[in-house]
């Protein structure tokens, strides 16, 4: 009887399926962002973000007990400051909008994880992840001591993990240090260890009005041909105390997640980011795709690729699937 070997005698039906499916989602796998801003009452809809809103704080704190009661673990906070300048003075305030946040959201539901992203950008009025000298470079070193009191002013509010973005050689250091001389030595680091410069952060930079005014950011973030550099930032990453990596953003690069899995053992962490949020978003309105399967496709694959951890907007939608 040819052939022998038969794969489709596993695929037969939903249940033997099931019993020999490799990659198992589940909302534990999922961090859901939220964007919080100044004021009362605010819901604003992210227009290339549908079903994505920015939050006034009491709405992010509903918000968040909704995310705790579908069974996700966790949120990551991006504040959005109604003032900004130029060395993002509002990221660092110890009653800045995102430490508000963190504090009114762990009372509202304290077995949340919180995580704060920590970077700039959406407090600086050039729209850079640093501060920036008169001749419009972004000058590392001098901005790792700001990062450095955003995180601790960010944990001292609260928040359960510092999540740096901003790419700044050496800023992984430079917040562990802040964070054990500010007695916070148990406040764990996930670093966006692999973060590149990509297209797919377009709607995001809506949501949080953070474009840069000037310029880009690949003088920072990684070039999306390489995977090599990747492995390296990781590394350095790790040995400057990064407790869990990051690879930003996902569709594009699981390569570089299965890369990373494979190369290193700690918690790998991918944004399925709002550009990747946003074609399913369109093409469902439109008709051409089936929303929930095409967005659980991604979701397994991004897992399948070596992900513990999902950044993403689905995260909600996921959640009431599984
Ligand atoms: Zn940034």
């Amino acid at each position: 009887m040819f052939p022998t070997h038969r794969p489709r005698r596993l695929r037969q039906n939903e249940t033997i399926r099931r019993m020999v499916r490799e990659t198992q989602l589940a909302p534990d796998d999922f961090i859901y962002p939220l964007f919080v801003v100044e004021g009362r009452g605010v819901r604003r809809p992210v227009a290339s973000m549908p079903g994505v809103f920015n939050l006034s704080i009491e709405n992010a704190a509903e918000e968040a007990r909704q995310v705790k009661a579908a069974g996700v673990p966790s949120v990551i906070l991006f504040g959005i400051p109604d003032h900004k300048d130029a060395r993002g003075t509002g990221a660092y305030a110890e009653d800045g909008v995102v430490q508000r946040a963190i504090r009114e959201i762990k009372s509202a539901a304290p077995e949340l994880q919180v995580m704060a992203d920590v970077c700039l950008c959406e407090y600086t009025d050039h729209g850079h992840c640093g501060v920036v000298s008169k001749d419009g470079r972004v000058l590392n070193d001098e901005s790792l001591p700001l990062l450095s009191q955003m995180a601790v002013t960010c944990a001292q509010a609260g928040a359960d993990v510092i999540a740096p973005s901003d790419m700044m050689d050496g800023r992984v250091a430079a917040i562990r240090k802040a964070l054990d001389e500010a007695g916070l030595a148990g406040t764990p680091i996930l670093a966006y260890a692999a973060k590149y410069a990509s297209g797919f952060y377009g709607p995001f930079r809506d949501a949080a009005q953070s474009a840069p005014q000037f310029g880009d950011r690949r003088g920072y973030q990684m070039d999306p041909a390489n995977v090599r550099e990747a492995l390296r930032e990781v590394e350095l990453d790790l040995q400057e105390g990064a407790d869990m990596v990051m690879v930003k953003p996902a569709l594009s690069y699981l390569d570089v997640i299965a890369k990373v899995r494979a190369r290193f053992d700690v918690p790998v962490a991918a944004y399925n980011v709002s550009g990747e949020y946003a074609m399913v978003k369109a093409a469902a309105q439109n008709g051409w795709i089936d929303y929930q399967r095409v967005m659980m496709e991604i979701l397994t694959s991004i897992k399948r690729a070596g992900a513990d951890l999902i950044l993403t907007y689905h995260a909600l939608d996921a959640a009431k699937l599984l």
